[in-house]
């Protein structure tokens, strides 16, 4: 692609990826996401359309609201610029129509990341209207058939459905979350059931790797009632696996490609 024509797919990205904030903020509290327009968290102020424009907005507004001063998440940047980024390296990764499938996959799991770190769970709509989407969109999906999507959902959902029955025989305790392997399922249906491997070591490594410099900060108790929520290393072992060079993949895990 030419430098217009990826400048003009970086700026769908971060459209986007204003309208994944929206879903990041109102899906979980239950909110109509068509109505009413965007609007100020703390005052209730509806944002003009020059306080709407993404990342410009927050970088003119010095990251607060123009009517009340309230301090605007910067969760509203982040979330654009690597929905930005992400449409970029999808569609130059994998081109017209994989790059599409991707990108909307790694949409749901930026939205289950941040949905899941605020409140500690992750939508149905996200995880289960994602899997649907995964096995309907299987057909244009160069990394499985139709069969194995499903197979990869269904593997998602057993193998978590059974290491947390086990966690929970081990300590007693309900210990991990109930919409992982609903999301595991998801990734499933756009992996196939073969990369679920790399996902869940990646998703493991890099949960503990955080767990322990939060240990080391002194921040978090390294087991406890203050546990890591697992989603997001869940997507971020996806996203990996997804863009990891096929040789730094093969190396670990010689089975997937
Ligand atoms: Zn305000």
């Amino acid at each position: 692609m030419n430098p217009p024509q990826l400048f003009f797919l970086f700026l769908l990205g971060l459209a986007l990826g204003s309208f994944l904030n929206v879903v990041i903020y109102r899906l979980p509290r239950g909110l109509s996401l068509a109505t009413p327009g965007s609007f100020c968290p703390h005052c209730g102020h509806r944002l003009r359309w020059y306080e709407n424009l993404p990342l410009l907005s927050y970088l003119l507004q010095k990251g607060r609201c123009r009517s009340c001063g309230g301090i605007i998440s910067w969760r509203y940047p982040l979330v654009e610029l690597t929905s930005g980024l992400l449409i970029l390296f999808t569609f130059e990764r994998f081109g017209w129509p994989a790059g599409a499938i991707f990108y909307l996959f790694s949409l749901l799991l930026l939205a289950a990341t941040f949905i899941d770190l605020e409140h500690r769970i992750i939508p149905d709509e996200i995880t289960l209207g994602g899997l649907l989407l995964g096995l309907a969109l299987s057909p244009w999906n160069p990394l499985v058939t139709p069969f194995r999507a499903l197979v990869g959902a269904l593997c998602g959902a057993g193998a978590f459905y059974l290491l947390g029955e086990f966690y929970a025989w081990l300590r007693g305790r309900e210990g991990l979350g109930g919409g992982d392997h609903k999301l595991l399922a998801l990734i499933g249906a756009f992996l196939g059931p073969w990369r679920l491997f790399p996902v869940v070591f990646l998703a493991a490594a890099s949960g503990l790797g955080a767990a322990l410099f939060l240990f080391l900060l002194g921040r978090r108790r390294l087991s406890g009632g203050s546990a890591l929520p697992f989603g997001p290393f869940l997507a971020l072992g996806a996203l990996a696996t997804l863009f990891l060079p096929r040789g730094a993949l093969f190396f670990l895990f010689p089975t997937v490609y």
